[in-house]
C-alpha cells in the first residue's frame, strides 16, 4: 500500500472503480485552480471493488455528483475539514443532468442555440442512455 498524506481541507473521492480514476481526474481538472495540491491513486487494493482509484484534492469546491454518478456510480465523496471527515456521499447515476453531455440528434435545437441547455432525463439506467428534453431523442453516454 502506497502511503499518501491525508488532507486537511478538501475532497476525498473513494471507492472509484480502478481505470475510471483518471477520467474523473480529466473531468474535474478545469474545476481545479492550477496551485491545489491534488493526488490520483490508481489500482490500490479494495476489500469491495478489488482494485480501485482514490482522488484527494486539497480545495474545497462544488464537486457535481451528478456528474461523478455518470462516470462511476461506486464513488464515495468524503468532505474532509480541518483534517476530519465532515460529511460523506454516495454517488449515483442521476435521474436529470444538464448541459453535460450533448444530444445525438444533429438537428436538434440545442446544437445551435448557445442560450439554450439541454436537459436530459434517465431513460435506461442500466445503459446510461437519456432522453433529451428539446426533441426526445435518446442519448447515451459513453
Ligand atoms: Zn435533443
Amino acid at each position: 500500500m502506497i502511503e499518501v498524506r491525508g488532507i486537511n481541507n478538501g475532497i476525498v473521492l473513494d471507492h472509484i472503480q480502478a481505470g475510471n480514476g483518471l477520467k474523473i481526474f480529466n473531468r474535474l481538472m478545469n474545476r481545479i485552480a492550477n496551485d491545489v495540491p491534488v493526488v490520483l491513486v490508481m489500482n490500490v487494493d479494495s476489500n469491495i471493488l478489488g482494485k480501485k482509484d482514490i482522488i484527494k484534492i486539497e480545495d474545497t469546491f462544488d464537486v457535481n455528483l451528478n456528474v461523478l454518478g455518470l462516470i462511476d456510480d461506486n464513488v464515495t465523496v468524503n468532505f474532509i475539514v480541518d483534517g476530519k471527515l465532515k460529511d460523506k456521499k454516495k454517488v449515483a447515476v442521476p435521474e436529470k443532468i444538464k448541459g453535460f453531455i450533448e444530444c445525438k440528434n444533429p438537428r436538434c435545437i440545442s446544437h445551435f442555440d448557445n442560450y439554450v441547455d439541454p436537459e436530459f432525463t434517465l431513460y435506461d439506467r442500466n445503459n446510461l442512455e437519456y432522453v433529451c428534453s428539446f426533441c426526445d431523442e435518446i442519448t447515451k453516454y459513453e
